[in-house]
């Protein structure tokens, strides 16, 4: 009888048994820039066979391989990539399916550097790009044409934590152009909370700096697809050059084993964070996909097993009263990134400041009484204290 595929907590230990070349525990950080061949036949197999983890690092790293290994089983895929970014991973997915006359559907809404790529680099080349509100389904779609061959998701996102519909935009976009190519950026979620290959994605990228990495000490991205596409976008990521370090990779395997289990105390925590907020006087809104007052609830708990750890908060303050709120607080540190221990805030207007000016602002929807939280894994009751002192100061 087959067995069962394992649960993700089993997968994350042991995922990449088979990779295991020698009785280490802990696998060697294969500090190898290039790889000895035996003869010139295996030099020639080696070279031309994808992200061949022996051959000369930039094609691939022991290491690289067994990330990704971990990674593509979590998402349920049969491949994967490791990059040195996330943006490396997704610069790389774009770009191998792109080219002059090309059409691409994105979001209103994506991470600072995505939205860059998409909007300022793509044009560049010849590409046109179509931005939509991902929460309307059928703007999504009617955005799709003949010509499109990417549609590119992020889910959730800054800065309200919108949601768009996996499954349905899957469904649409490739009945409307049969070789449109979905790609879904889940570093928010994380596999442990959303997998959107089995809702009908093609491609799934990570900013493993995020929840993978989950420590805040590496950049990485991670890409999965299946192996054949893998194989097209490393034929060009090779090229692009955003290669992980086998030190990075290391540390990100590290953090895989503990993926998990973080993920659902980061769930657990978020969860009762978002609900204290939610009753607090000095809050005016929270948005969090796990309460019900989030406007996409519904479609939360129909496509994610769990909520992730980012809020975001609008404080019944202006801008000079939320960036005091933000300085009072003990436990979270004045930071970006997300999806690490240690908890985060950022006065989301503060942070933008120097990129985008008062109306791109405005356009991106970001408040001067708006705070993002990225929660860790301190105990709840205590990050609870720590905001209430804090909101309780800016009564004063
Ligand atoms: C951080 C982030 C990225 C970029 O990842 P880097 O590792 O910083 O290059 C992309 N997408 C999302 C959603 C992110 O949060």
């Amino acid at each position: 009888m087959p067995l069962k595929p394992p649960h993700c907590d089993t997968q994350v230990l042991h995922a990449d048994d088979a990779l295991r070349h020698d009785s280490a525990l802990s696998p060697p950080i294969t500090y190898a820039a290039t790889f000895a061949a035996a003869d010139a036949a295996e030099f020639a197999a080696m070279a031309g066979q994808p992200q061949h983890a022996r051959y000369y690092t930039r094609y691939g790293n022991p290491l690289h391989e067994r990330v990704a290994r971990v990674v593509a089983d979590l998402e349920g895929a049969e491949s994967g990539l490791c990059f040195a970014s996330g943006m490396g991973a997704i610069s790389a997915a774009v770009l191998s399916h792109v080219r002059a006359g090309d059409h691409v559907v994105a979001q209103s809404s994506h991470y600072m550097g995505t939205s860059k790529l998409l909007t300022e680099l793509l044009p560049r080349l010849g590409v046109q790009v179509s931005q939509v509100d991902l929460t309307d389904t059928a703007a999504v779609l009617a955005a799709v044409r003949s010509n499109t061959r990417l549609v590119h998701l992020e889910t959730p996102v800054n800065p309200t934590l919108a949601l768009c519909d996996i499954a349905a935009i899957c469904a649409g976009a490739k009945a409307r152009a049969p070789s449109v190519v979905v790609s879904v950026d889940n570093t928010f979620a994380s596999p442990i909370n959303q997998r959107p290959l089995s809702l009908g994605a093609d491609i799934v990228l990570h900013s493993a700096t995020k929840y993978l990495g989950g420590h805040h000490d590496l950049t990485a991205g991670v890409l999965l697809s299946s192996a054949e596409r893998c194989r097209v976008i490393w034929g060009d990521a090779i090229t692009l050059g955003a290669t992980l370090s086998p030190m990075d990779a290391w540390l990100l395997l590290r953090g895989l084993r503990t993926l998990a289990v973080r993920v659902r105390q980061i769930n657990a925590n978020a969860m009762a964070v978002a609900t204290f907020l939610q009753d607090h006087p000095g809050v005016e809104r929270v948005f969090y996909p796990g309460l019900p007052s989030h406007p996409q609830h519904a479609l939360a708990c129909q496509q994610m097993t769990g909520f992730g750890g980012v809020i975001a908060v609008w404080l019944r303050s202006d801008y000079a009263g939320t960036a005091a709120f933000v300085a009072r607080l003990k436990l979270f540190t004045q930071a970006v990134s997300l999806g690490g221990v240690d908890s985060l805030a950022v006065h989301a207007a503060a942070m933008w400041a120097g990129t985008l000016n008062d109306e791109q602002m405005r356009q991106a929807n970001v408040q001067p009484n708006a705070v993002r939280l990225s929660i860790g894994l301190e105990a709840a009751p205590d990050l609870c204290a720590d905001l209430a002192q804090a909101l309780d100061g800016s009564a004063n």
